[in-house]
């Protein structure tokens, strides 16, 4: 049974603009899967009907064989991280970061306990008391990450997380989520403009153009035929 499936869907938004068009795609759990293509061609409309924010115009999207496309964002096994953070910035970095299980309305001492676990795992335990409007980019973008994992997804969703960070930070983070990947065995999926990043990260590049799906292709065969 797979993580995830897709199976041939497509989006149309209200205007009528044709964002996305057959889109075939099975992924194994523990997969990290890379979205590459130009602006425009479809990425993130496609990650966000995975995420449940945009309804699904055709086809079926299953989700370890059950089937979500009526499912809303919150009842999904999915977190999303976002290029901008999405953080309250008056909020604490332990309040941002358990802000997801509150929601869920876990006690108190379970959401401390699972809060204190991942931010030990991306190392954040010392500036946790801390606002992140306060804090640099890259650490703004694990606070993002813990947040997104803190409530244990199978798969994890995240658009252009490394966009808005300098070359060096961006080295050093792509590290870390690979690292991280490994060693929860949560499912990525990730979108990108940037070739580079694709072939550092994933373990198959889906090449998108106009809303269409081009190939699929592990990092070694991008560029031979398939
Ligand atoms: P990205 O580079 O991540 O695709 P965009 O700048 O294209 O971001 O889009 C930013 C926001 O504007 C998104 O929420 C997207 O859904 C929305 N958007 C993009 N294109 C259109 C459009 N033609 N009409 C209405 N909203 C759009
Ligand atoms: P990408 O993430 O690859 O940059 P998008 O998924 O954001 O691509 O956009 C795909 C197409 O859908 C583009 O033509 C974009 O302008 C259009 N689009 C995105 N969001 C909206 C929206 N809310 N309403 C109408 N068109 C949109």
């Amino acid at each position: 049974i797979f993580d995830l499936e897709l199976n041939s869907i497509g989006k149309v938004y209200d205007n009528g603009t044709p964002a996305v068009t057959d889109f075939n795609l099975s992924v194994t759990k523990g997969e990290f899967i890379a979205f590459l293509g130009p602006s425009g061609c479809g990425k993130t409309t496609t990650l966000r009907m995975i995420a449940g924010f945009e309804t699904i115009s055709s086809g079926d999207m299953l989700i370890r064989g059950e089937r979500m496309n009526d499912v809303p964002p919150q009842r999904r096994p999915t977190s999303m991280i976002f290029q901008n953070y999405a953080l309250f910035p008056h909020m604490s970095v332990r309040r941002n970061v358990g802000y997801g299980l509150e929601v869920k309305g876990l006690s108190k001492a379970d959401r401390e306990a699972k809060v204190d676990r991942i931010l030990a795992t991306l190392g954040l335990e010392d500036i946790a008391e801390r606002k992140p409007e306060k804090l640099s980019g890259g650490q703004r973008q694990r606070i993002a990450l813990a947040r997104g994992l803190v409530v244990e997804p199978d798969i994890l969703l995240l658009d252009e997380p490394l966009g808005a960070l300098d070359a060096n930070l961006r080295k050093a983070i792509q590290n870390e989520l690979k690292l991280l990947q490994k060693s929860l065995g949560v499912t990525f999926i990730f979108v990108t403009h940037a070739q580079s990043e694709a072939l550092a990260l994933s373990d198959r590049i889906v090449v998108m153009n106009q809303g269409r799906v081009e190939q699929i292709s592990p990092p070694h065969q991008l560029y031979t035929r398939p």
